[in-house]
């Protein structure tokens, strides 16, 4: 019996294998004060996007809504979200459903958390009422690295190499 032989089909973009965290420093992207990602995965095709997000000691990742689901790995230092009670350790595992609301803090005691995402869909900022004031999605993050990028000198188009 002889094997099929399988061709590969055409038009399937290149695998990503990379470092997940970087050596050069620029390619964190800082999103607000102590609070930076580093892009790993943008898929302009489901829509979503995979980072590290990173946040120290006084940082607040915003109040926010996701319309679908997220999966994290915490890789270092442990946070936790103001709507609850449990702490995400390093070595955590966190999974929020679709509808979920939350803000990030990082405990007075730990200096800088770093954890993986896998974000479907967007994340909508909202206010205290959850009435929406901002939002983000694959598309915006790209704008967002590309600009950032093109400023530090890693030039506009190094966001190229997430995007799928
Ligand atoms: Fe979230």
């Amino acid at each position: 019996m002889t094997a099929a032989l399988i061709l590969p089909s055409t038009g399937i973009r290149p695998e990503i294998a990379t470092a997940a965290i970087p050596v050069d420093e620029r390619v964190w992207v800082p999103q607000a004060k102590d609070v930076s990602f580093r892009p790993l995965l943008f898929n302009t095709v489901t829509g979503g996007w995979c980072n590290l997000l990173r946040v120290r000691r006084s940082g607040v990742l915003s109040r926010h809504r996701h319309p679908m689901a997220v999966v994290g790995y915490v890789i270092k230092g442990r946070w936790r979200y103001l709507e609850h009670d449990w702490v995400a350790e390093e070595g955590s595992f966190v999974y929020e459903p679709p509808g979920e609301i939350h803000t990030l803090i990082v405990p007075d005691d730990c200096a800088e958390m770093i954890t993986f995402f896998n974000i479907g869909g967007a994340m909508i900022y909202v206010d205290d009422a959850g009435r929406q004031t901002g939002y983000e999605d694959v598309f915006t993050k790209i704008d967002m690295c590309r600009a950032y990028y093109a400023a530090v000198g890693l030039g506009a188009d190094y966001v190229d190499r997430f995007v799928r």
